[in-house]
């Protein structure tokens, strides 16, 4: 296991990475906890996974992890970072638009403005996952983008619904760069909010990690 630097934040916080290479032929599988700094939920069970693979990684996958995608925002308690910018609406998607539908969804000055999602456009370019988990807490629900035969092995694992749209267009966020525009199958994992801790490393780690087991079929 290689731990990085993945880029930074305005303030200059480190966004750690932990990066897991087995065979080049593996799928490569993205998971982001944090991307939403007032949902702890998404980080706890980050941490959960990052304790799981720290132990015993047998995937055969490329793996990379990064636990708090929004340092400032986990740190602040926000939803955005100290920008106040949403970064799930802050990705350069075609239909990115400067107008909010409230102040909580601020996308930013310009498409692509915060560091946090310049890194990780950049990796995304680079590095093309075929796979990506983000892990947040809302409503209970697997919003996928793309084909996501792991979302059908989680929902019996959880009860949650899966959701291939959300109800209501997401302009900048990763589902849409990633999940319609690039053609990588993005998860969108919403964590019942409040729920308490102990229930999402129960739970949720698991269903991620039989998730995971599914991906390691996806072709490179
Ligand atoms: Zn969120």
């Amino acid at each position: 296991m290689k731990i990085y630097k993945f880029g930074e934040t305005t303030l200059g916080l480190p966004l750690h990475a932990f990066e897991w290479k087995t065979e080049p032929q593996n799928p490569h599988v993205l998971i982001l906890g944090g991307v939403h700094g007032d949902e702890p939920e998404g980080v706890v069970c980050a941490r959960g996974l990052l304790q799981n693979f720290i132990e015993n990684f047998d995937f055969k996958l490329n793996l990379t992890l990064i636990p708090e995608f929004n340092p400032e925002g986990v740190l602040l308690k926000t939803r955005g970072n100290s920008n106040k910018v949403d970064l799930n609406r802050n990705l350069p998607t075609k239909d990115w638009s400067p107008v909010a539908a409230t102040v909580r969804y601020y996308p930013g000055p310009a498409a692509m403005s915060e560091k946090e999602n310049q890194a990780l456009v950049e990796f995304i370019k680079t590095e093309q996952p075929d796979v990506i988990y983000s892990l947040h807490s809302w409503k209970p629900m697997l919003n996928t983008n793309g084909l996501l035969p792991e979302a059908e092995v989680i929902s019996k694992m959880t009860g949650y619904v899966i959701e291939p749209d959300i109800g209501y267009p997401t302009p900048g966020s990763l589902g849409t760069y990633a999940g319609l525009e690039k053609n990588i199958p993005t998860l969108t994992y919403e964590i019942e909010r409040d729920i308490p801790f102990d229930q999402i490393l129960r739970i949720h780690v698991p269903a991620i990690l039989a998730g995971l087991k599914i991906s390691e079929g996806r072709k490179k």
